[in-house]
């Protein structure tokens, strides 16, 4: 697919009254960093930007809100353009897709890998680690064009993004651009403590008890090559937590000696099963992702299985051993 330039793509920006940004569905701190980034940096210019989400926020990642956050599709009728950010498929906006089509015109800034241009206009760049990375550089080219200046708040957003992406930089895919644009940031007022107490040192204690529940559930598959375990809706119940606060448990699975694949399955709904993959060294999960109606990145991928817990866990067991 070939990519619009940041310079078009800030032309249609600056052209525009009324816009809408879309984070993909259980937005992460990269997709609502990018988004409330754009979102500001619009609206310093005069612009009317809301960013819509669909479902309720990660209880650490409120801090980011800046009161332009909305689940109402109806806070602007017939917007000038809809700006996906952080996602290139159709799927991951499924819930505001009509919404979505209703602007004349529509931007999409990813760093996800995908072959089927989503927008009118795209930049889509899966060598960046973070989508804020290019949104970064979106706002730059914004700054060059108009007289947009970055504020804290702009800074600690994308900062959040760059930082939860690269997994604390320690990800493979931490760039020179990784460090280079994070100390942009800071020298434009990102503070980085900040951000990483509301990210990351304010967890309830049914975090911890949840995550105790998820790897109760633990199978080994080929002597620990692939680890898998699940977290359902009686574990949420019983710990009093939301989904979003089992994410992290991937990431610690694929820690152990000798793991190369962890699996993450996680009941949001009775046949609705969103499955999270990580790989350590040289597995690509794009392809067995995008096999099953996903996506995302070498060493991060995920989709979503339409059956019963039990039986999506019995599928991945089936399936997952070609992988290594
Ligand atoms: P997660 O495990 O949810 O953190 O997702 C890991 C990566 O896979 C992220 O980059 C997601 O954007 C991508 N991903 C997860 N689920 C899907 C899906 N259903 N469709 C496309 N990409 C996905
Ligand atoms: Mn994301
Ligand atoms: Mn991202």
């Amino acid at each position: 697919m070939v990519n619009n330039s940041l310079k078009e793509i800030t032309q249609e920006l600056l052209k525009a009254k009324t816009m809408l940004l879309y984070p993909h569905v259980n937005p992460d701190g990269d997709a609502l960093g990018s988004c409330i980034a754009l979102e500001r940096a619009l609206r310093q210019l005069g612009k009317e930007a809301y960013v819509l989400v669909e479902g309720k926020l990660p209880n650490n990642l409120q801090f980011l809100d800046d009161g332009y956050i909305t689940e109402d599709q109806n806070i602007l009728e017939n917007p000038d353009i809809s700006i996906a950010v952080d996602c290139s498929q159709d799927s991951r906006i499924k819930g505001r897709l009509d919404k979505f089509k209703e602007a004349k015109n529509s931007i999409c800034i990813d760093h996800h890998e995908n072959d089927i241009p989503l927008c009118q206009y795209n930049y889509i760049d899966s060598s960046e680690a973070a989508c804020s990375q290019i949104m970064y550089k979106l706002l730059l080219e914004m700054q060059n064009q108009s007289d947009l200046e970055f504020d804290k708040e702009m800074c600690n957003a994308l900062y959040t993004g760059i930082l939860t992406d690269t997994g604390c930089f320690k990800n493979s895919n931490s760039s020179f651009d990784s460090f280079n644009i994070s100390a942009e940031l800071v020298k434009l007022g990102a503070n980085t403590y900040e951000v990483a107490q509301e990210v990351y040192e304010k967890e309830p204690i049914g975090k911890i008890e949840l995550e105790a529940k998820i790897l109760e559930t633990l199978k080994s598959v080929k002597d620990g090559k692939i680890l898998i375990a699940y977290a359902s809706q009686k574990m949420l119940e019983e710990t009093n937590t939301e989904m979003d606060m089992a994410d992290s448990v991937v990431t610690t699975l694929r820690s152990i000696e000798g793991t190369e694949v962890s699996v993450l399955l996680k009941e949001y709904g009775p046949e609705e099963i969103k499955v999270s993959m990580r790989s350590k060294s040289y597995v690509d999960l794009v392809p067995f992702a995008k096999a099953h109606g996903g996506g995302g990145h070498t060493r991060a991928s995920g989709y979503t299985i339409e059956k019963s817990l039990k039986d999506a866990i019995l599928e991945i067991e089936r399936e997952i051993v070609e992988l290594v």
